[in-house]
């Protein structure tokens, strides 16, 4: 089983790089993607873990883009995770965030919903590949009584248009489809069916992106269907996975529940700049 999604600690997932691959080869997964938010902290961790428990880990990640205010998840893959520009643009990316997670923390006080900040912030202190992101504050949230569960904070405080909701700073999609290209790897955009920005798919197929998330746990059969087709149409590959951020995260993203086709995952490789064909 393939999955190119999936979140570790580095970013907003529960378990450890380690702890992750040991639980997807328990599942199946053969051949993965650790694709952590603005952060590639956790790939080396995962294969290591990967070559001692047989599952094949590839190099991923799942940048944030901005466009007109909104944010676009763009995931890459097959990069060379040492790329200088791509790392010096992902450090900025962790600023961003720390920026925007102490503005909301600075919204919800005036809100009166007054939360710890060391155990937020101190995270991305101690480690500076460590990404941080709203859901270290739906957790504090949670643990203090001000939400029912991680759904209920983003819905109350935390969600575009919501009372604490700061908009982010970066880069347009397209301009993260280029740098993941100039640093070896191919470029997808991540679960589409979540934005409803539909229309920017043939722009940025024109700007160079190379696929389209099609598998994903937030996709029905008719969304994936539908950008399945979308994908064959701009003469995109297709990607897909779980989603996976950890085993208590209330969400429909169990580990090895959304997987790639193989023929999917060869064509994906295919378009990687940097690699010939699969091993
Ligand atoms: P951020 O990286 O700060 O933009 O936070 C986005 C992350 O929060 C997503 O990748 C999800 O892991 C999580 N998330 C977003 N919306 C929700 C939601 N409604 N319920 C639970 N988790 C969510
Ligand atoms: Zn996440
Ligand atoms: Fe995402
Ligand atoms: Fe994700």
């Amino acid at each position: 089983m393939i999955d190119l999604h999936l979140h570790t600690t580095a970013s907003d997932g529960r378990s450890t790089p380690e702890r992750l691959i040991e639980r997807a080869a328990r599942r199946g997964i053969r051949t993965c993607a650790v694709t952590d938010h603005d952060t590639v902290a956790g790939l080396e961790r995962a294969r290591l873990t990967g070559e001692r428990v047989g599952v094949r880990v590839m190099a991923g990640i799942e940048i944030t883009a901005v466009a007109d205010r909104v944010d676009v998840h763009m995931l890459g893959y097959f990069f060379d995770p040492a790329h200088a520009e791509l790392a010096d643009f992902l450090t900025v990316q962790r600023e961003d965030r720390k920026r925007r997670i102490t503005e909301m923390l600075d919204r919800l006080e005036t809100l009166g919903v007054v939360l710890p900040r060391e155990p937020i912030l101190s995270q991305a202190r101690k480690s500076a590949g460590k990404a941080i992101g709203r859901p270290a504050i739906a957790r504090q949230l949670v643990a203090l009584g001000h939400a029912r569960d991680i759904n209920d904070a983003f819905e109350r405080y935390l969600a575009v248009g919501r009372p604490a909701f700061i908009a982010r700073r970066g880069a347009t999609p397209a301009e993260v489809v280029k740098l993941i290209a100039r640093a070896g790897g191919v470029s997808s955009f991540a679960h589409p069916g979540k934005l409803g920005l539909d229309d920017q798919l043939a722009p940025l197929a024109a700007a160079g992106l190379n696929a389209i998330e099609v598998f994903h746990p937030d996709h029905d059969q008719a969304a994936t269907q539908k950008y399945a087709e979308m994908a064959r149409s701009l003469g995109l590959a297709v990607s897909g996975g779980s989603d996976y951020h950890g085993p208590s995260a209330g969400r429909t993203d169990a580990l090895g529940q959304v997987t790639l086709p193989a023929e999917a995952f060869d064509e994906l490789w295919r378009r990687a700049p940097r690699l010939g064909p699969a091993a």
